[in-house]
């Protein structure tokens, strides 16, 4: 069975927990088969992973947000997260060409009900943390390492959850296993 890469699994968490009641209708990951026959697309799996991921834009916001989280993805990567490929969105396609700039998409389809992200092979095993904040280190140092509430998931308190939306990382830069 296909797996969605783990930067994948990682950047879906993040929004889930910043947008929690958000529209999941227009997401997506895995190609249908009329997409499979194509035979071009992150979204077909190449050695059991899946590199893309579609996320609604509907957050359950105002319009400008799912903009908004856009601009946050866009600069994480342009910032230097090479596990992000290329983003679409409304009509636009971000890519490390002319350094993430925002250039005009001539793809079928807009993209206008979700937006797309492509990781990768860097992001096939690398589920860390996306600093989409960009104040990873700033916030280290302010907040002294000390993590949220925890909140019992799954039986567990060990694990940070819920509450303080993306920041369920350690902030003291440890990884925290989800597994
Ligand atoms: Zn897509």
């Amino acid at each position: 069975m296909p797996k969605l890469c783990k930067a994948g699994q990682q950047l879906r968490e993040q929004i889930d927990d910043d947008y929690p009641d958000r529209d999941r209708k227009s997401d997506g990951w895995i190609a249908d088969a009329r997409h499979m026959a194509k035979g071009t697309s992150d979204h077909i799996p190449q050695d059991g992973i899946v590199r893309a991921l579609d996320i609604d834009a509907d957050l359950n916001a105002h319009k400008e947000e799912a903009y908004a989280l856009v601009e946050k993805i866009r600069k994480c990567a342009k910032r230097g997260d090479k596990r992000i490929k290329y983003i679409i969105y409304d009509g636009k396609i971000m890519s490390p060409i002319m350094n993430w700039k925002r250039r005009k998409y001539r793809g079928a389809n807009p993209h206008r009900s979700h937006f797309h992200i492509s990781f990768t092979t860097l992001g096939d095993k690398d589920g860390s943390w996306f600093d989409l904040e960009g104040d990873r280190n700033e916030r280290i140092q302010t907040d002294g390492g000390k993590l949220g509430e925890n909140i019992p998931r799954d039986g567990s308190s060990d694990i940070p959850s819920g509450g303080l939306g993306s920041r369920r990382n350690c902030k003291c830069g440890a990884s925290i296993s989800l597994a």
